[in-house]
């Protein structure tokens, strides 16, 4: 990994820090700092999902495999179909999926034919049994209404043998997966996990069970982050708390470097007399740079800790969520892809007034849904600190006001960033 020192271009992105990157800023400079990673494996095709194709997959076969009847009815050849009036037809075999039929249809004659059957010798075209009158003596009348080679699947119409199907480096789907699996793959060459390692920081940090002393909490850091790493599809080591001393720090974070791609703390990278983050990575590796022009999430400490990437992500429990969905999560799909995910941004009418000053990117926890006249509205979810993480289980978006936004009024558009495709 090449590392960039960024030298934050000194703008108006933040008034009261001009030294701070703004958040697309910081972006350009993680992205720029990583190199996506080229091991390999092989996995079973129901482990698949959400893992990254290593190689482009070419379909050894037609889908359909063979040319086949998209309806329950009647196959005969568009030439033998009347011009006008009404034709009647002799029946001479019934056609199932799965099955094939020798006899060749002939003029004046048709195949009772199934959903899927392939099309019989001498058929092109299929009419639909609603719109077929079957008569006593078991030959079908057909009227002028039809066009040749309707209700006909061709083969390979939806994959011809031969195409790529996926390039490498997709994210795997549900639909990818039965995709792969209608051509008969049963193992894909995938991408290696990126492996992160993270670990808390903090004094004040008690595990769950432990009794809380005076001024003590529970390290949840490590919980919301385990369940993003989790959601994020890599190989996870949780390296648990590590107290804010320097020695205790350095050998976490030596420890952690030495079986991770991507290395993440929590805590103790701001100014206070305990926040050694910073101070540890710039001796044992080396800072890309350490505020963002956003709230929250101001200090994070980003850079490289020998071969793996560094995320010093901050203490307060609703900024290590935010920064790691902002920053974190696009990066390991960087790391496994190639590709870095754009966040889907919606616009939605704000039903309050929201305040701000201008100078930083502020991230607003939001509930988004429909009024009663079926329009997209957006409000907070509470109050804002950024301590308060019960905001964040409420939210399901964030609002999204850019650097030079100075406040939106009540009814105004705003642009909104949804935590998941249902509100
Ligand atoms: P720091 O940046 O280390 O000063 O932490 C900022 C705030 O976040 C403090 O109130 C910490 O107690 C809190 N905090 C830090 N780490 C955690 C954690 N792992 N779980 C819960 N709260 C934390
Ligand atoms: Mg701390």
């Amino acid at each position: 990994m090449s590392i960039v020192k960024v030298t934050p271009q000194p703008s108006c992105a933040d008034a009261s820090d001009p030294l701070s990157l703004t958040v697309e800023q910081a972006r350009t400079a993680i992205r720029a700092a990583l190199t996506p990673i080229r091991d390999q494996e092989q996995v079973a095709i129901r482990s698949a999902l959400g893992r990254v194709l290593a190689e482009d997959c070419i379909s050894p076969l037609n889908v359909p495999g063979h040319t086949n009847s998209a309806m329950d009815g009647y196959a005969l050849s568009a030439t033998d179909l009347p011009r006008d009036g009404v034709r009647e037809y002799a029946v001479i075999a019934t056609a199932l999926a799965g099955q094939k039929v020798a006899a060749r249809c002939a003029d004046g004659e048709c195949v009772r034919i199934m959903t899927g059957a392939p099309m019989p010798p001498g058929t092109d075209t299929v009419v639909m049994q609603e719109q077929v009158e079957v008569l006593d003596n078991g030959r079908v009348r057909i009227d002028s209404r039809h066009r040749a080679g309707q209700n006909v699947r061709r083969a390979g119409e939806d994959i011809a043998q031969g195409a790529c199907v996926f390039e490498a480096g997709r994210v795997l789907t549900a639909a990818d997966l039965g995709v792969l699996a209608s051509l008969g793959f049963g193992e894909l060459r995938v991408r290696r996990k990126p492996r992160v390692a993270f670990f808390s920081t903090g004094d004040e940090l008690r595990s769950i069970g432990d009794t809380l002393g005076e001024g003590q909490v529970y390290d949840s850091n490590r919980y919301s982050l385990h369940a993003m790493l989790s959601e994020a599809g890599v190989d996870i080591i949780d390296l648990g708390v590590v107290r804010d001393e320097r020695s205790a720090l350095q050998e976490a974070f030596s420890e952690a470097s030495r079986v991770a791609d991507v290395v993440i703390t929590s805590g103790g990278v701001s100014v206070g007399e305990a926040d050694f983050t910073k101070e540890v990575l710039a001796r044992l590796g080396e800072i890309s740079f350490w505020t963002i022009a956003m709230k929250p999430g101001r200090p994070l400490t980003f850079g490289r800790l020998a071969q793996s990437t560094f995320f010093g992500l901050p203490g307060n429990p609703v900024a290590v969520m935010l920064t790691f969905q902002q920053f974190v999560q696009p990066a390991l799909r960087y790391l496994v892809s190639g590709r870095w995910p754009q966040p889907l941004v919606i616009e939605a009418r704000t039903r309050v007034a929201l305040k701000k000053r201008p100078g930083r990117f502020e991230f607003v926890r939001g509930i988004l849904g429909y009024d009663d006249d079926g329009r997209l509205t957006v409000g907070p979810a509470g109050p804002q600190g950024s301590g308060i993480l019960t905001s964040m289980s409420r939210a399901n978006c964030y609002i999204l006001l850019a650097e030079d936004c100075a406040g939106v009024a009540a009814g105004d558009t705003v642009s909104v960033q949804p935590f998941a495709t249902l509100v």
